[in-house]
């Protein structure tokens, strides 16, 4: 009945505060401490920084990691490092958040934009293959939502096209492919603490890399263009201080403490959800990409098909299933190539060659999901229990009945 549902004033289904950040004294007191130390920044040495730098090394499996300011500087260190010269074309998907993208922009570079697969949302490497030229430099594959690109594939096309790959990680902290932490497994990979991130410390970012090389140009870069044994004001590179402070140190360490077990819940619980809606019409969970051993389920995604629910729109659902009390939401509204960015070529000083452009793009399978299929549930939710998972089908289920 229509005057059932919570959009309509109807009882809700599911009454939950989803907090994120989660965090408790322990936390708050590793702040403090730092607080009253007065030693906040870095390499104002509380040593907390390199603490946690050599944790996260560690529980990736990588010989390096590099904190920054944000994931955008992690993804732009990582491609400057790796010694793209203007006008080189790297590869991103258009399912991603802009970052991605604009980062290459900003390295005078080329993005070129290559679709998804339908099944998982990550980018495709059939059309990887296609989309390489005499300029192609790098492919940076997005682990989107939390779950592995198909990365045997990807590393192959890299090999043998002698390409970089950076992995953007920014949803993917803590996720495997073939038991391997993702960020580890490419020449560079990239992870975002912002305030959404599966973890985080409000704002910042980490580049995780065994390469000595490309570790020593990203440090340079992060600090003022300094070198190892240079002087404090000697200067080698074009860099900036893109550092953190040793406050957001020492909450990382305390929330890394917790994303295993975390990661674990997600991947659960998603698991169990997506054997719950495979059993309502016109509901598609995406489907778990080969090799992936654990999903991050930073954003849990289903197809939502409207047919099956009266042509009721995608926005229209998932407003209503949202005032349900499932945080829920259409997710990306257009693929990123049809952001004024890139329609109108707004690249101000940037180096971008003139014959670029974005009007004739076309994405298909990325265009169907912004305009059509995707429902994004974000992470948080995710930490509930199984009896929220039952009370997110239902909400559905009851929005299929009632309209
Ligand atoms: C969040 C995000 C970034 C950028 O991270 P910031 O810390 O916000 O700069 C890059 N890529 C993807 C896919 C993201 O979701």
């Amino acid at each position: 009945m229509k005057e059932d549902l919570a959009v309509n004033g109807g009882p809700k289904t599911l009454n939950k505060d989803f907090n994120w950040p989660i965090f408790d004294d322990e936390d708050i007191n590793a702040v403090a401490e730092i607080t009253r130390s007065g030693a906040w920044g870095n390499p104002d040495c509380a040593g907390l920084v390199e603490q946690f730098e050599k944790e996260y090394a560690t529980f990736c499996g990588s010989k390096y990691a590099l904190t920054c300011v944000n994931g955008s500087v992690a993804l732009r260190l990582a491609l400057i490092a790796c010694g793209v010269k203007p006008g080189d074309e790297v590869i991103v998907p258009p399912y991603t958040f802009i970052a991605t993208a604009s980062i290459v922009l900003e390295a005078n570079c080329v993005p070129v934009f290559v679709d998804i697969d339908p099944d998982t949302y990550n980018i495709d490497p059939a059309e990887i293959e296609k989309a390489i030229t005499g300029k192609t430099k790098v492919i940076m594959p997005v682990h989107f939502a939390g779950q592995a690109c198909d990365m045997d594939a990807i590393m192959e096309i890299a090999a043998k096209n002698e390409l970089r790959v950076i992995e953007d990680a920014a949803h993917a902290h803590g996720g495997e492919y073939k038991g391997k932490k993702l960020g580890s497994i490419g020449d560079a990979g990239c992870f975002s603490f912002q305030s959404s991130k599966n973890l985080t410390s409000g704002e910042g970012g980490i580049v995780v890399t065994d390469d000595e090389e490309l570790y020593d140009m990203m440090n340079s870069l992060r600090n003022v263009g300094r070198i190892k044994g240079g002087q404090w004001y000697e200067h080698h590179n074009l860099g900036c201080n893109y550092r953190i402070t040793q406050l957001q140190a020492a909450l990382l360490s305390k929330q890394l403490s917790r994303l295993e077990e975390q990661t674990q819940k997600r991947d659960g619980n998603g698991i169990y959800l997506s054997a719950l809606l495979e059993q309502i019409d016109g509901i598609s969970p995406l489907k778990r990409g080969d090799g992936v051993t654990l999903h991050t389920n930073h954003i849990y995604i289903f197809k939502y098909d409207k047919s099956k629910f009266n042509n009721l729109s995608k926005r229209d659902f998932a407003e209503m299933l949202a005032a349900e009390g499932v945080p829920s939401f259409m997710g990306y509204p257009e693929p990123l190539y049809k952001q004024p960015l890139f329609q109108e070529k707004n690249f101000l000083c940037y180096a971008i060659p003139e014959y670029v452009d974005y009007t004739n793009v076309s994405c298909p399978e990325t265009e169907k999901a912004c305009y059509q299929d995707a429902v994004w549930i974000m992470q948080n939710t995710m930490l509930g229990t199984r009896e929220d998972m039952d009370l997110i089908a239902a909400a559905i289920i009851k929005i299929q009945k009632a309209v």
